[in-house]
């Protein structure tokens, strides 16, 4: 007779407060096997980077480090879902699966249909709960503000530690997977993955780092502090969003000025607002929503997608903004939206040329509100206003001294800010006196700005009326 054991699969909910599958899951008789798994194909899949791994594989070693005085094992095991839990099988009876629900790209889409075949032939019972306030099937049809608004006042989920009756996995089992360290090199340049750093982030934002929130939401390198940078952790589920939204509720009451919570509640109310939207329709990852725009942008230009991927455009701000983004991960809203303005509307490239660049270099990448804001950007989304952005306004309003502009683009270091948002108006003297030839020590720009938007606002307009029937 095989031991009879259940399995807690942690997916991207890697944390162990407020976690209902596990929660659910200690209230029950069988042991308990915690299990991550590190799948093949969705770690060789084109919108995941090892930065995202090494961000996985902390919040891991954050979970394996809180579980060892109540001596508890957290497994993550590197293996397609169905053969580890096939080999799984050869050693337990596994009565029940617990995870979250996942609303991720279609690759996750694809094996949880076929993994709920799986348990199904197995006769093993799979339990998914809600994750954040995303519904699935009839229950969306639901009034769904009304429905946030139950879930995130619903209280938290508390898990009791020493109740955990794990599972160990003899040696024999775990060596017939191969054991692959497929990231080992820290950065600190990102931010680390994990639990207690999410909450540090939370604790350090609503006590100070949120008093300037509003003001420099737009500013690219004022927003690094003052916004707060929760995403990866929300997006890794180190943190839940009721966690935070429930946190914050408290912090306003201290507050006489409550503005800048508001504003970022609102924010956390758009995260689970635009993933509902992929749980909708899975197909937003590569289909414009707004089939309208089907017939324009067909052709790519892989010299200027290359250009924009690695930040030498020659438009500083679009520049020092991916520069800013490969090297940290982290960018904020406004010149998120830019730099698709620029990719989409500039450049007239379609959305999907850019999407997978950017989902690697975010460290947060969340497929349903990465591919919700791309559309959004790029216009192909049901009533999208047309918002073309002008990278040197943006430039000139939100880094007025080019100091962010300089932090990231050492060519341009002596020239002065008066200059530094177009560089290539400088005369040629002006260009050696500054140590910054056009062309030489920094590309001339791929694009004329003003034409460039000019054209694209034509094309985007004529494509609107035709949809409106004008
Ligand atoms: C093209 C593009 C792609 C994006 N891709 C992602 C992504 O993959 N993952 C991601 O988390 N955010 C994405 N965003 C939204 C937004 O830029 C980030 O959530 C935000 O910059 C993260 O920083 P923060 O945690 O300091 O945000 P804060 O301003 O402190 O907001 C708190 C939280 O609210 C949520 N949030 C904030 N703004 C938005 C928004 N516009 N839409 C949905 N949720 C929001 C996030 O979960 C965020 O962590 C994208 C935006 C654009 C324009």
């Amino acid at each position: 007779m095989l031991p009879l054991i259940n399995v807690v699969w942690f997916k991207k909910d890697l944390r162990l407060d407020d976690h209902a599958p596990l929660y659910n899951a200690i209230k029950k008789n069988p042991p308990l096997l915690l299990l991550h798994l590190n799948e093949p194909s969705l770690l060789n899949a084109p919108d995941c980077d090892c930065r995202h791994l090494r961000f996985i594989k902390e919040s891991i070693q954050d979970i394996q480090s809180t579980l060892i005085p109540f001596n508890v094992l957290f497994y993550s095991i590197y293996g397609e879902a169905e053969q580890v839990f096939t080999a799984l099988l050869r050693h337990y009876k596994i009565q029940s699966v617990f995870s979250h629900r996942e609303t991720g790209n279609y690759l996750t889409y694809e094996r949880d249909k076929s993994m709920a075949r799986f348990f199904k032939n197995e006769n093993i019972i799979w339990k998914e709960f809600q994750q954040g306030a995303v519904l699935r099937g009839s229950e969306n049809q639901s009034d769904w503000n009304q429905s946030w608004k139950e879930y995130m006042q619903a209280p938290l989920y508390s898990i009791q530690l020493h109740q955990i009756r794990s599972v160990k996995v003899p040696e024999t089992i775990l060596s017939s997977f191969p054991s692959k360290d497929y990231t080992s090199n820290v950065s600190f340049l990102m931010q680390p993955g994990g639990s207690n750093f999410g909450h540090k982030y939370l604790y350090s934002f609503l006590r100070e780092r949120s008093q300037y929130y509003g003001k420099h939401i737009s500013k690219p390198e004022e927003s690094r502090r003052s916004c707060s940078r929760l995403s990866p952790y929300l997006t890794y589920g180190n943190i839940s969003i009721r966690q935070v939204v429930q946190s914050t509720e408290i912090a306003k009451m201290e507050l006489e000025d409550k503005r800048n919570l508001s504003f970022f509640q609102e924010r956390l109310r758009w995260h689970c607002h635009f993933i509902q939207k992929l749980e909708r329709n899975y197909t937003m990852e590569w289909q414009n929503v707004n089939n309208n725009f089907d017939s324009i942008r067909q052709d790519t230009n892989p010299e200027w997608i290359y250009a924009w991927e690695t930040g030498a455009t020659g438009i500083p701000m679009v520049d020092a903004c991916m520069r800013c983004l490969n090297t940290t991960g982290y960018l904020n809203f406004r010149m998120r939206s830019m730099l698709v303005s620029f990719f989409t509307h500039h450049l007239f490239q379609p959305w999907q040329a850019g999407a997978y660049h950017l989902a690697r270099m975010f460290l947060d990448y969340e497929p349903g509100i990465h591919y919700s804001q791309l559309q959004m950007q790029a216009g192909t989304s049901n009533n999208s206003t047309i918002r073309i952005y002008n990278p040197i306004k943006q430039g000139k309003e939100h880094d007025p001294e080019g100091y962010f502009i300089k932090k990231w683009i050492p060519e341009l270091t002596l020239v002065p800010f008066t200059m530094i948002h177009e560089p290539w108006l400088m005369s040629l003297m002006e260009q050696k006196y500054y140590n910054c030839v056009i062309g030489y020590d920094y590309p001339k720009p791929i694009v004329d700005i003003n034409l460039s938007g000019n054209q694209a606002r034509d094309i985007l307009w004529k494509t609107k009326k035709k949809e409106n029937g004008m």
